[in-house]
C-alpha cells in the first residue's frame, strides 16, 4: 500500500508538556502543527503525555494552588492545544532525514515532510543492566521489577510487603514514600552514603517510619521464581566488599533518566548522555529548523514548567524562522531560512551562495578604502 505523504510548516514530536507547549503556540500562530506521539507501550516506556502520566501529585507546576494530578495536568495541555487546532498523530517514526528542508519522517504508514521540526521526545528511565531485570521471560521485569511506582505499586502483589528501591536522588525518594502507601517497609538500596536528593525530600524519606536506607551497597542481581516473581536481591557491599541476598517481593529502579534521542544519532550534535545541544540564545540545534525543547534536551532543570517553557520557546523560534528572521544557532552564528548566516559578532552576513555582505559600519568604511 502507498504511504500517504503530509507536508507541514510545523511538525512536532512529543506530547509531554514541552511538546504540547510548543503545540499550544504554533497552533495559535496558525501554523497548524502536527504534533506525532508514540503509541503508548510499557516495554519502550512511552506513554502519551510523557512522564507526567505516571505521576500523582504535581505540588509544583505554578497556577494550580491545591495541587493537580499530574495526567488531569496534562489532559487540559492536550485539550488546549486541540482547541486552537493542533493536529495529532499516534505513530512510531522509525526515521528522520534531516539533510535537507523539508525535513522527512518515516513512520510505517506515512512519510511526513516537514519545513521546522520541534523535537520534545522527552527521556525514559534508566535500568541497572543486572540479571533479572529484563522484561519476563528474560527476566522479572513485570512480575515485580518495575520502574514506575504510580504505575505498578498499587499492584496486590506488593500489598504489605518489604520492596526495594535502588537510587539516591529525587526520584528515588519519591518512589519510595509512594511506596509507603502499599508495601510494609521500603528499603532504599543506594551506592553511596549520601543522598542526590533535594533536602526536603530527603526529610520526607527519613522522617517516615516504614522506609529504611541501605548505604554503600549495590544490587548486583535480582533473583525469584517464574511462579513468585522477585523473592531478592543480591546485594553487594561496597566498603566491606560483603555479598547476600536480601529477600524482598520487588524491586523499583530509580536511577534517573536518559533522553529519547536514537532516532537523532548522526544527525543532531549531542552530549555524551544523549542530550540534544541547543544553543544558548533559542532552542536551535546544529540543524538551523530543527529545534528542541523539554527534557530531551535538558539535563539540568528537568522540570515540567522548564519543559513547558522552552516548548513556548521552540514554538516561537519555528515561528520567527518560517517568518524569515534569524534564529541563534549553537555556534552563535544566526541563521535564516534562506541560508544566511550571521557572524556571531553580527559584523558580517554570509548569503546562502557564499557572499560576505559586511554588517557594520567599520567593516563598510574598510571597503569603501580598498
Ligand atoms: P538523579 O540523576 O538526580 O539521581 C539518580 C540517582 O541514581 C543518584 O543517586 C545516583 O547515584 C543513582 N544511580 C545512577 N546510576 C546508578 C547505577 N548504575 N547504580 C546505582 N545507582 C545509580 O535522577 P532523578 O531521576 O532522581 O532526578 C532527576 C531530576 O528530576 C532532578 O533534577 C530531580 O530534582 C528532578 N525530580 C524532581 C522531583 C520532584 O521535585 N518532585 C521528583 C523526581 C525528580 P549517585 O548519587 O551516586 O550518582
Amino acid at each position: 500500500m502507498a504511504k500517504k505523504n503530509l507536508k507541514r510548516d510545523v511538525v512536532i514530536i512529543g506530547s509531554g508538556p514541552a511538546g504540547l507547549t510548543a503545540a499550544i503556540y504554533s497552533a495559535r500562530a496558525n501554523l497548524r502543527p502536527l504534533l506525532i506521539d508514540a503509541p503508548a507501550d510499557a516495554h519502550k516506556q512511552t506513554a502519551p503525555g510523557g512522564q507526567l502520566m505516571i505521576t500523582t501529585d504535581v505540588e509544583n507546576y505554578p497556577g494550580f494552588s491545591e495541587g493537580i494530578q499530574g495526567p488531569e495536568l496534562m489532559a487540559e495541555f492536550r485539550q488546549q492545544a486541540e482547541r486552537f487546532g493542533t493536529e495529532f498523530l499516534e505513530a512510531w517514526i522509525n526515521e528522520v532525514d534531516l539533510a535537507e528542508r523539508p525535513f522527512t519522517l518515516y513512520t510505517d504508514e506515512q512519510t511526513i515532510e516537514a519545513e521546522t521540526l520541534i523535537i520534545a521526545s522527552g527521556a525514559s528511565a534508566k535500568w541497572l543492566g543486572i540479571p533479572g531485570e529484563a522484561k519476563i521471560p528474560a527476566g522479572f521485569g513485570g512480575n515485580g521489577v518495575s520502574a514506575c511506582a504510580t504505575c505498578d505499586g498499587p499492584l496486590p502483589h506488593f500489598r504489605n510487603k518489604t520492596i526495594v528501591v535502588v537510587g539516591g536522588g529525587d526520584t528515588a525518594m519519591e518512589e519510595a514514600t509512594f511506596l509507603t502507601r502499599y508495601a510494609g517497609r521500603v528499603v532504599v538500596v543506594h551506592r553511596r552514603d549520601k543522598l542526590r536528593a533535594s533536602k526536603i525530600m530527603q526529610e520526607k524519606a527519613f522522617n517516615n517510619q516504614k522506609i529504611d536506607f541501605i548505604w554503600n551497597t549495590e544490587v548486583e542481581e535480582i533473583v525469584g521464581t517464574d511462579h513468585e516473581g522477585v523473592t531478592g536481591v543480591k546485594l553487594h557491599d561496597l566498603k566491606t566488599g560483603e555479598k547476600r541476598i536480601f529477600p524482598c517481593a520487588g524491586v523499583f529502579i530509580a536511577i534517573g533518566h536518559k533522553p529519547n534521542t536514537d532516532l537523532f544519532k548522526g544527525q543532531l550534535d549531542m552530549d555524551e548522555v544523549g542530550y540534544l545541544k541547543t544553543s544558548g540564545h533559542s532552542t536551535s540545534t546544529n540543524i538551523p529548523g530543527v529545534f528542541a525543547c523539554g527534557d530531551v534536551q535538558d539535563s539540568v532543570y528537568r522540570q515540567a514548567v522548564t519543559a513547558a517553557g522552552t516548548g513556548c520557546m521552540s514554538a516561537i523560534d519555528a515561528e520567527r524562522f518560517l517568518d524569515h528572521l534569524p534564529v541563534a544557532m549553537p555556534t552563535g552564528e544566526e541563521v535564516t531560512i534562506e541560508g544566511e548566516h550571521i557572524s556571531p559578532d553580527h559584523r558580517a552576513i554570509i548569503t546562502a551562495d557564499g557572499h560576505l555582505i559586511p554588517n557594520s559600519p567599520e567593516i563598510m568604511a574598510q571597503e569603501d578604502c580598498e
